[in-house]
């Protein structure tokens, strides 16, 4: 299982390494994995795949060697499909797609299918949301209802800071940055203009009112599936007016006639995604996750607050609860952390190029123990380095 809480683990590493030398490579010698994506799924959720792989179901095949318009795949489509449903509370009025080409395919999907050839407003919080504007501005006018670049993202607008254009066609924000650390704890209002919301980084870690939003996207591989699966939750009544020059697979009227197989959909994924939405809905839905996002967060702010040495990026009223960000007075503290970090089995904390320092991702699979052994590691990192 997991290593105990607390984290100090100094033989986490050898332990690994024998178990890969003697030719076993045993499940139950994980690390805690804090990437931002491709990110942690739940050890029971691979275990479960690992089970099923060579022979599915005993149809003597993997899934991954179905073909995708057999009666098992459709089984599985249906079903996480259902599951998705039933675990966001997606209305009638809303269609769940699986699609493909990550977030960034949805960056050029959204403006091809709602834009119309008119405008849209974009509110800049980081990264993402800054490409999807920049991929908007090729297929209409994009006005910016907000932009945090001045003090590097560390900032999420209220509602009077919103300047959203009256006549878009849609108003564009992304719910959780994943590389700042930053997240709206609000849906804002926009005077009936449709809702375009990027949800990668926080899909099915809360419940959400879906039918405020228009189209709800996410590339799967930071919460629920691994990469290759993009899902989008798209109000019925925005699709069909997308623009001639509109991919086939990209349009969501497209996608929602042929019920998201218009072509080989990524199978694998799907089966996964259908297997995590089962874990999550065996460990209590979304109101659990939710409640263990703020757990998981809580216990990794208290050390941030409590600390000499850490600055967390992200403003106080602005953190997310799925990536947390933070730095040390110097690069080469950073670094000497993130090493000291790997030591312990504690993986992936070093944080995005565009923030430095340090971010821990800490997902609905991201046990709380794992939390834990990085507070109680970064406890002690400030007691061998405070001045
Ligand atoms: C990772 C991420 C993206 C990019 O996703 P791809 O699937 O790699 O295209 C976009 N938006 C957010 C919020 C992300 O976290």
């Amino acid at each position: 299982m997991y290593p105990e809480p607390g984290g100090i683990r100094p033989g986490a590493y050898s332990a690994r390494f024998h178990a890969r030398r003697g030719g076993v490579f045993r499940l139950s010698e994980r690390v805690y994995n804090f990437a931002a994506g491709p990110a942690v799924l739940p050890e029971s959720v691979l275990k479960k795949a690992q089970s099923e792989l060579l022979s599915y179901h005993g149809c003597g095949m993997s899934v991954m060697e179905l073909s995708h318009r057999g009666s098992e795949f459709a089984e599985i489509h249906a079903a996480a499909k259902e599951r998705f449903k039933r675990l966001l509370g997606v209305p009638d009025t809303h269609e769940v797609l699986f699609m493909q080409g990550g977030a960034t395919a949805q960056f050029a999907a959204v403006p091809l299918n709602l834009m119309g050839g008119g405008s849209a407003s974009y509110a800049v919080t980081g990264n993402f949301s800054g490409i999807a504007a920049k991929e908007a501005a090729k297929y209409g006018a994009v006005s910016t209802a907000y932009d945090g670049s001045g003090d590097n993202f560390r900032h999420i607008p209220r509602q009077e800071e919103l300047d959203i254009a009256p006549g878009s066609a849609y108003f564009h924000y992304c719910a959780n940055n994943t590389i700042f650390g930053t997240a709206w704890d609000y849906v804002p209002e926009t005077g009936g203009i449709p809702i375009v919301c990027d949800m990668s980084s926080e899909i099915m870690s809360h419940p959400v009112d879906v039918s405020k939003y228009g189209v709800i996207y996410a590339g799967a591989q930071k919460n629920i599936a691994p990469a290759g699966l993009t899902v989008a939750v798209v109000d019925k009544r925005l699709a069909g007016r997308e623009c001639a020059a509109t991919p086939q697979v990209l349009s969501y009227q497209k996608m929602i006639d042929k019920d998201s197989m218009l072509n080989t959909p990524p199978c694998w994924c799907i089966y996964m995604l259908g297997l995590v939405l089962e874990w999550i809905e065996e460990q209590g839905g979304l109101e659990e996750m939710d409640a263990r996002r703020r757990e998981r967060s809580a216990i990794l702010y208290d050390v941030l607050d409590n600390s000499k040495i850490y600055l967390p990026h992200a403003e106080r009223t602005s953190r997310s609860m799925m990536n947390v960000t933070f730095r040390t007075a110097s690069a080469e503290l950073d670094a000497e952390f993130v090493a000291g970090a790997k030591k312990r089995g504690l993986m992936n904390v070093k944080g995005h190029r565009l923030v430095g320092g340090m971010r821990a991702s800490i997902y609905n699979a991201m046990p709380v123990e794992g939390v834990r052994a990085l507070a109680e590691y970064m406890k002690e990192f400030e007691v061998g380095h405070h001045a």
